[in-house]
């Protein structure tokens, strides 16, 4: 069973202290949320731990594998088995999602079974139309270039549809702030909710208490001014839902750094 620990996570952009500390461990098999007010560093903690070089790690470790991430390179980090879906995808015209998923699935397999030979178009085929019919994907979206022309819902879909394929053990979904409209959230959650299971631990990262409608996380955390200040169970979920965020702002935002 793998885990990915995060200690002391501190880390910087431009000379700023954007990530301030504070614990977290995500196990295989489980589902977080990461919540919290816009600009306390969600996004930041989701781009450190993918190894995004404009962010300098300052202090901490994220552990997973026994081995300590923050030294990987990005590559290393996705073979390793920790996915990351984008807010943004970036269109890579001229590639279809079908040759960009078998690419990526080639590159994992030769670093973790050394095997000198990709997945061959049959078998891949078939495993990309297992995963497309799991979530009910029209099988014409493989043959589109990558996220080329595509509306915020397909963006989605395509990340999700990667996370389908790779396998992650540890996937981390950033769905932050604008622009995540409710039709976009639904294909994440239902991607989400039939895909987890005791394989894949997700940290889901959200601004907004709505997505907790669909994808019902077992553990919750609140970040706030770039440290996790309160981790609980479903019921910390309702409590935001219910109050909003003021309370904690009131409970920790008095605390000296
Ligand atoms: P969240 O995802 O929780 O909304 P972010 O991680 O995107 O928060 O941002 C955290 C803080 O980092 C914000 O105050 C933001 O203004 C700041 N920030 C983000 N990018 C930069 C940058 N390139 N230079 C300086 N500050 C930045
Ligand atoms: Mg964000």
């Amino acid at each position: 069973m793998s885990e990915m620990i995060i200690r002391g996570l501190h880390a910087s952009i431009s000379g700023r202290e954007i990530l301030k500390g504070g614990n977290l461990t995500v196990k295989q098999g489980e589902v977080h949320a990461l919540m919290g007010p816009n600009g306390t560093g969600k996004s930041t903690l989701a781009y450190t731990l993918m190894g995004h070089p404009s962010y300098q790690v300052t202090n901490g470790e994220v552990m997973f594998k026994g081995r300590n991430i923050l030294e990987l390179k990005p590559d290393e980090r996705s073979r390793l088995g920790i996915f990351l879906a984008f807010q943004y995808p970036v269109a890579i015209s001229g590639v279809s999602v079908a040759n960009f998923l078998r690419t990526a699935i080639n590159s994992r397999r030769k670093a973790i079974e050394s095997a000198d030979k990709g997945v061959s178009v049959p078998e891949f085929r078939k495993m990309l139309k297992e995963r497309m019919d799991l979530l009910k994907m029209d099988y014409s979206f493989a043959s589109r270039y990558l996220n080329e022309g595509f509306s915020g819902g397909e963006k989605k879909r395509a990340e999700i549809l990667q996370m389908a394929v790779l396998k992650p053990e540890i996937a981390i979904l950033d769905e932050t702030d604008s622009g995540l409209d409710i039709d976009a959230l639904r294909i994440v959650s239902d991607g989400v909710n039939t895909l987890r299971g005791p394989e894949m631990g997700v940290l889901v990262i959200t601004h907004y208490q709505r997505i907790l409608n669909y994808i019902k996380p077992e553990h919750v955390h609140i970040m706030l001014d770039g440290r996790i200040v309160e981790s609980g169970d479903a019921e910390l979920a309702m409590n935001l839902e219910e109050h909003g965020y003021e309370w904690v702002r009131e409970k920790y935002e008095s605390v000296p750094a």
